[in-house]
């Protein structure tokens, strides 16, 4: 098992609790190899030299260094499964599989090595990976902001800064091939595997993250005052039911614009670049590490609404 971990995650908590964390680990017999980044996309290329060695890689950080992990998994063909060690702020992405971050949890996630297989957003033909969420708008410009910002305050400032200067633009979005087109004026536009992301906004509370299909959100043309009120909404997912608010399912998302002015888009807080990109959901590709059942119960997380096989239908 390889252990990748990011020491600058959480403005550097991550490497500060680390020694507590490779005790216990230790301390349960476990066997590991441990590698420290020490600059965005080193755990893309750690991963990919680790593939052939190690089946199972731990990714010990923040989204990013999980989407990062992932990344160099999905890029050598998903062929080693993926385990989360969060280390960061919001851990939006363990949660939507339902992880804990109590220490002794994930100790116990490691020794028995259970797993369960769920989707994945491939970008741009395979360019990036992502479990989550990943969108363009005004989500991209405040992930562009915080980025390396790491307290809090700083975040919140950004936060509000952007939702200040930042006015909805014209973006195309074409869903599984012309079954949905749209031509809006869009503040947003969220494409969720995940339910959670930007430190613990539940933007989908209805996504499912092994059904085959992307959770898609479009925020529209709205006012200043609107912008605020649907951005609190966007912590427990009521925004979606804002009139200006459109919601899909769909397979394969492309979004492109006419604005002559550049739309950032990210996954998971990671910035792709302007638009245009394409989004795919890649069915039950990804093999990842879950806690026990004894665990998800204690919890209340046994019937999850994010598992399909928990979903009446
Ligand atoms: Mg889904």
């Amino acid at each position: 098992m390889k252990i990748i971990c990011n020491p600058v995650s959480y403005g550097g908590k991550a490497r500060k609790a680390w020694p507590t964390v490779v005790k216990a680990l230790k301390d349960a017999g476990l066997d590991f190899e441990v590698e420290w980044t020490k600059e965005p996309g080193d755990a893309i290329r750690i991963t990919k030299a680790s593939v052939k060695d190690h089946k199972v890689i731990c990714a010990y950080g923040g989204d990013g260094t999980i989407n990062e992990v992932l990344t160099g998994i999905g890029q050598t063909g998903f062929k080693n499964t993926l385990g989360m060690l969060p280390a960061g702020r919001g851990n939006d992405n363990a949660f939507s599989v339902r992880q804990t971050n109590h220490l002794a949890d994930l100790v116990d996630m490691l020794v028995h090595q259970e797993t369960r297989t769920i989707d994945c957003l491939e970008i741009n033909g395979g360019e990036r990976y992502c479990l989550g969420v990943a969108g363009a708008g005004i989500d991209a410009v405040v992930a562009e902001m915080v980025l390396g910002k790491s307290s809090r305050l700083s975040y919140n400032l950004y936060l509000v800064k952007g939702f200040f200067t930042y006015r909805p633009k014209p973006m195309q979005i074409d869903i599984d091939d012309g079954r949905i087109t749209r031509n809006v004026k869009a503040l947003s536009i969220l494409l969720c595997n995940g339910q959670r992301v930007g430190n613990k906004k539940m933007v989908a509370p209805n996504a499912v993250i092994d059904d085959g299909l992307i959770d898609i959100a479009i925020i529209g043309n709205t006012r200043i005052l609107e912008t605020l009120i649907t951005s609190l909404k966007l912590t427990d997912g009521t925004y979606i039911e804002h009139p200006k608010v459109e919601v899909f399912r769909g397979k394969k998302v492309v979004i492109h614009t006419t604005s002559k002015k550049s739309i950032p888009a990210h996954a998971m807080g990671e910035m792709l670049g302007p638009l245009p990109h394409t989004f795919v959901c890649l069915h039950k590709v990804l093999k990842i590490l879950r806690m026990s059942d004894t665990i998800l119960k204690r919890e209340g997380w046994d019937k999850a609404n994010v598992f399909s096989e928990n979903l009446e239908r």
